[in-house]
């Protein structure tokens, strides 16, 4: 396949989750250049999003993996190929051009592509707000922690009482000079034990209470928040990062009007993951067919199929079959 140059590729993958990193890795196995479009600010999708402290014990190859091993694996896995990462950019349009596939990405741009790959997994992720930080998003304020280094030595406040929340709490206390939650319920969703886990490190817990304002030092960064408390006076408390984590809302959005069968929010796919439509196929949690089970074991042997076909729709010369990995230089 040919180097494709600028806004130009063989393959356009639309979503960075487990499935679309992995199928990154095996476009560039097939020699197809390729770009990956992800709304989110980081890859990962739901591992990154919801849950990168937890131990995932189901992927083959690894007895128990951190999810954010797990990603940082499957990127260096496809840096040799070299992937176009096009993140914090929502795929909003596609339609067909000749032999092309035109997809159009918010704020106007479009990339060609011979094929695209849609591995959006539940959709896109919007984050439920904490409308005291409005305004505040990259200022201060977080909705997930792609790198815990970044809150090394600062006072951060969490927010939110599920499973995402305890797992910040958790992950942030070794390396934060304070972590204090804030939940504005008495009752947490999150697990039992992992709540036990964050009271036994000595966090401070506040519920029945909620983060009301942030407070600006005078260079702009955030200093404060002022957390309101039922039946207590309002306390000031030490804050340089806000976790907002309050759960997302998954929405396919844009991809539900491209002319897919679209079925309880996935879309339906044939035995080489292809589409309904010419040159779209899809691959991991958004694909279904009959027996579907959405697990990361699963979206990665979909994106080995859906590329090695893709390969052979684009040159139908090329073998399905890549060769063995284990084989190659
Ligand atoms: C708490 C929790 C624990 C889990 N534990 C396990 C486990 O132990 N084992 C296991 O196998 N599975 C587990 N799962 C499920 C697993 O995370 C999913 O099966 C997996 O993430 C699916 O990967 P994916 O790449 O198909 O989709 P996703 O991970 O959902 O990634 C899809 C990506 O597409 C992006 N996207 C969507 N629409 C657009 C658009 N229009 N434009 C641009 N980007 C877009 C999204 O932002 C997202 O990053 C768990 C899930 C959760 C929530």
């Amino acid at each position: 396949m040919t180097e494709v140059p600028g806004d130009s590729y063989d393959l356009v993958i639309i979503g960075a989750g487990p499935t679309g990193l992995f199928a990154a890795y095996y476009a560039g196995f097939r020699g197809l250049s390729m770009a990956v479009v992800d709304s989110l600010p980081e890859p990962g999708g739901q591992v990154t999003a919801m849950y990168p402290e937890k131990m995932i014990y189901d992927v083959g190859g690894f007895a128990e993996v951190r999810g954010r091993d797990l990603v940082e694996g499957l990127v260096k896995q496809a840096a040799p190929w070299n992937p176009k990462y096009l993140l914090g950019r929502k795929a909003e349009k596609l339609e067909t051009v000749g032999d092309k596939v035109e997809l159009t990405l918010d704020g106007g741009e479009t990339l060609k592509a011979g094929a695209v790959l849609i591995t959006a997994g539940i959709g896109e992720f919007t984050p439920r707000p904490l409308p005291a930080g409005d305004g505040w998003l990259g200022r201060g304020m977080v909705h997930f922690v792609p790198a815990l280094a970044a809150h090394a030595g600062q006072h951060v406040v969490v927010v939110g009482g599920g499973d995402s929340a305890f797992d910040w709490i958790l992950a942030l206390h070794p390396v934060a000079a304070s972590v204090t939650l804030v939940h504005r319920r008495a009752k947490f969703r999150a697990a039992e034990s992992i709540v036990r886990q964050a009271r036994e490190l000595g966090v401070r817990i506040i519920t029945d209470a909620e983060v009301t304002q942030f407070i600006e030092a005078e260079d702009g960064a955030l200093e404060a928040v002022t957390v309101a408390m039922k039946g207590a006076e309002d306390e000031r408390l030490p804050a340089n990062a806000v976790v907002a984590a309050l759960g997302f809302t998954a929405d396919l959005g844009p991809i539900e009007s491209w002319g897919l069968e679209i079925d309880h929010r996935a879309i339906a796919v044939d035995s080489t993951m292809a589409t309904a439509r010419e040159r779209v196929y899809a691959a991991g949690d958004v694909a279904a067919y009959p027996g579907k089970v959405k697990l990361i074991a699963t979206g990665f042997g979909e994106a080995a199929t859906a590329v090695n076909n893709i390969a052979v729709a684009l040159d139908p010369d090329a073998h399905l079959f890549p060769g063995h990995s284990s084989n190659a230089e």
